[in-house]
């Protein structure tokens, strides 16, 4: 087994999950953060984030001794030959990426940096960033002292974290030498994946157009929903009739209400920006974000037509987290949809497996309940925002019994319209 000495700078979703996999293939890690708390619940063997199967690898790999948590930055930098860069890099209000993180880090590895290292950036940035992260440490760096600048892109989904870290469809390296390539190749050795070699302006080009891709395969299917609800097909249908074709390819083409979270809305708005900024006007994904705005007012208005006033209603919502198996709130669909049901007078009571948490520090007035039955008791309608399976697997005559009258908004397609029928819904779902 090889070992090598990773730090990671930045343990947050993507930062946590890289040290930990990196330690479990056998390196030896160590994950940073400024974020005191985050670290100290580390060092206590609690996980700061809900990930599926994380905390069982991270206990096993402090148990063996390859992953360890500090707040000290230069402590990784001495002992570690790779550094990943793993900060945040959020919107800026003109939907730009907001480096300031990515330049403080850079910084600061540079006034520590005393010998040859290879600076990999994890996070996503828009193309360029290479040469200002290389800028920054020939500038602030001491003379004489060696590194390589690499792109890494990060493809993991919340949810599947782990299992896509360590079974990734490619592993995307963008590097300046032959040196620092055979660094990154020994690193990702013990994992079975094609590598793709790139120069560093490519690797991060991937990494913003392949989720602009996804997101335009999401709000492409959502538009061909418009159409289905119009004339009464079913996108559902429609969708399985268009993904068995081997070149389109079944997946990312669910409608509903569209995509969330902390990657599709803020790299898509980042990838808008850059290429606004070198000229070039990029209207197919401005169309993209433009649907995707448009799926969350239409399924309001969708309830309001149907329900007609809703001041004083009590209304259930399922699903709060911008996507199952996650506590993430960045940019979920439910913070808009809650907030414009309550704009209207109408009282919400919610449900979710993972994002409870986090939406109480975003949302007020909102009755938060442990159990899904309770949440639907004595509403007027019940609104499925987020498809975990514990909604899909609900038991749907206790549902009905519960509530004050059976209608159902599902912003996911999770039911079959017949079956809803038949077990006394109103029901009304996206694109059918
Ligand atoms: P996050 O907010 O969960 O984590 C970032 C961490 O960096 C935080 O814990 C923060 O305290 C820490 N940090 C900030 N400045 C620091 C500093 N100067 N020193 C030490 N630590 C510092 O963010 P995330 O979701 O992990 O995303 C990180 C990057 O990865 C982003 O660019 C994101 O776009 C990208 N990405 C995210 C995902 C995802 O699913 N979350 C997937 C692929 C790529």
């Amino acid at each position: 087994m090889i070992t090598m000495k990773v730090a990671i700078i930045g343990s947050g979703y993507v930062g946590l999950v890289t040290g930990t996999c990196l330690a479990d293939i056998g390196h030896e890690v160590i994950c940073i953060d400024n974020n005191e708390e985050k670290i100290n619940t580390l060092k206590k063997g609690e996980i700061p984030i809900y990930e599926p199967g994380l905390k069982k690898k991270v206990n096993k790999n402090v148990k063996e001794g390859r992953i360890s948590f500090s707040t000290k930055i230069k402590q990784g930098i001495d002992n570690s030959e790779v550094i990943f860069i793993a900060v945040g890099t959020p919107p800026r209000d003109d939907g730009s990426a907001d480096l300031v993180y990515v330049e403080n880090v850079a910084r600061e590895i540079a006034e520590h940096m005393d010998t040859y290292k290879v600076i990999v950036e994890k996070s996503t940035v828009p193309v360029q960033t290479g040469e200002w992260v290389k800028k920054t440490l020939q500038k602030y760096g001491k003379t004489g002292v060696e590194f390589d600048v690499v792109s890494n892109p990060e493809f993991l989904r919340e949810g599947s974290a782990i299992k896509d870290f360590l079974n990734p469809d490619r592993i995307v390296i963008g590097v300046s030498s032959k040196k620092a390539e055979l660094i990154m190749k020994k690193l990702y050795s013990p994992i079975d994946s094609p590598i793709v070699v790139t120069d560093i302006k490519s690797a991060e080009i991937i990494k913003h157009a392949s989720n602009s891709f996804l997101a335009t395969k999401i709000s492409f299917i959502n538009a061909v929903a418009e159409i289905c609800e119009k004339t009464g097909a079913d996108v559902n249908l429609v969708a399985k009739g268009m993904g068995l074709d081997t070149r389109i390819g079944p997946r990312f083409l669910r409608a509903g209400i569209g995509y969330g979270g902390s990657c599709f809305p803020k790299d898509v708005d980042a990838f808008v920006h850059i290429s606004d900024k070198v000229g070039y006007d990029f209207k197919l994904l401005k169309e993209v974000q433009k649907i995707n705005k448009h799926k969350r007012s239409s399924f309001v208005k969708k309830i309001q037509d149907k329900m007609w006033i809703l001041k004083d209603k009590k209304i259930g919502v399922w699903g709060l987290s911008f996507k199952p198996n996650t506590d993430d709130m960045r940019e979920a669909p439910s913070l808009d949809i809650i907030n414009a049901l309550q704009k209207e007078g109408a009282k919400v009571k919610a449900h979710c497996p993972g994002g409870m948490e986090n939406a109480g520090e975003l949302l007020s007035n909102v009755d938060f309940k442990d159990c899904p039955y309770e949440t639907v008791k004595d509403c007027e309608a019940l609104v499925l925002v987020t498809e975990w399976d514990h909604f899909k697997n609900a038991d749907l005559k206790k549902v009905r019994n519960h509530m004050k009258s059976p209608v159902i908004f599902d912003g996911r397609n999770v039911f079959e319209p017949n079956k809803m029928k038949e077990l006394g819904f109103e029901y009304h779902s996206v694109g059918r």
